[in-house]
């Protein structure tokens, strides 16, 4: 039996999208925490307030809910646009959208900073990273996994103090030494890293006194994300994350939405069952002389 034109492509584009790996169903995940009166800031920055103007039944019957909203640009999961910390780097508006969308790559240091709450990833980690995982994909977004993110509703364990004294602060990041590898990866390379993530309060460790990483990251115009949430759900590879932050004009940054892509089995069932690729490649060749 002949399929008509209309019934044939729904089913080439299934078959297509499983020939070529494409899953069906991904795995969204929000790396993003919410934004509330508790979120975790930097102490000088606002705290996050909701002022509630209407919440009810209004006269004609109508129910109209609607708040002014007050915070600070480092909030809860925040954006660190560059001119966070350089002079002549972009703004959050600024930020060309292409880079708000980035293949995802996760370096691990859990296992170092269980033992020094300041424990920095080095030029050695990412090097090693490399050598097991391949080069860092162009348009990258960077995380860094320190494990941290499990204490983020916990304000005293997740900045390593009870106080809001930056001095006393003990939390994992990233050293400068694997800053200046990042930003001059693209030179040896050609695979340019839009940004650099991290589940702590900031990209340099706690006990950090000129934050350098932030500088060095800042004057490449890389930008930074901190707070992530759920970071252990993003694999090491292979993920896309989509960076929404606030277009705040002139900002120095801004809270920002999360989201990450992650593909299902669908590509290790095809690469573990090369039976399904010929069957799936047979039925597409049907399919196209139906
Ligand atoms: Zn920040």
């Amino acid at each position: 039996m002949a399929l008509c034109p209309i019934t044939k492509m729904p089913l080439l584009l299934f078959t297509f999208s499983v020939l070529c790996g494409r899953s069906l169903s991904e795995k969204l995940v929000d790396l993003s925490h919410d934004l509330a009166a508790d979120s975790i800031r930097w102490p000088t920055s606002r705290s996050f307030e909701h002022i509630e103007i209407s919440k009810g039944y209004q006269p004609n019957g109508n129910w109209y809910e609607a708040y002014d909203v007050s915070f600070g640009e480092h909030i809860s999961t925040h954006i660190d646009a560059p001119s966070h910390y350089h002079y002549a780097a972009r703004t959050v508006d600024q930020i060309p959208v292409q880079d708000l969308v980035a293949p995802a790559v996760v370096i691990d240091i859990q296992a170092k900073a269980a033992s020094e709450p300041n424990a920095a990833l080095s030029t050695d980690d990412l090097l090693e990273w490399m050598e097991e995982h391949g080069p860092i994909p162009d348009g990258a977004v960077l995380f860094v996994r320190t494990g941290w993110g499990h204490r983020y509703h916990n304000k005293s364990l997740y900045f390593g103090t009870g106080t809001d004294d930056p001095t006393k602060f003990a939390f994992p990041g990233i050293s400068e030494g694997a800053a200046q590898l990042l930003t001059g990866y693209a030179d040896v390379s050609g695979h340019r890293i839009v940004g650099v993530a991290i589940d702590t309060a900031s990209l340099d460790p706690g006990n950090a006194t000129n934050l350098k990483t932030h500088q060095e990251l800042a004057k490449h115009n890389i930008y930074g994300i901190e707070n992530v949430a759920n970071l252990e759900q993003l694999p090491v590879t292979g993920a896309e994350v989509t960076v929404l932050p606030l277009k705040i004009r002139g900002g120095s940054g801004a809270p920002c939405r999360v989201l990450a892509r992650i593909p299902d089995t669908s590509d290790a069932l095809l690469t573990t069952c090369p039976s399904l690729l010929v069957l799936t490649a047979a039925v597409m060749v049907m399919l196209l002389q139906a």
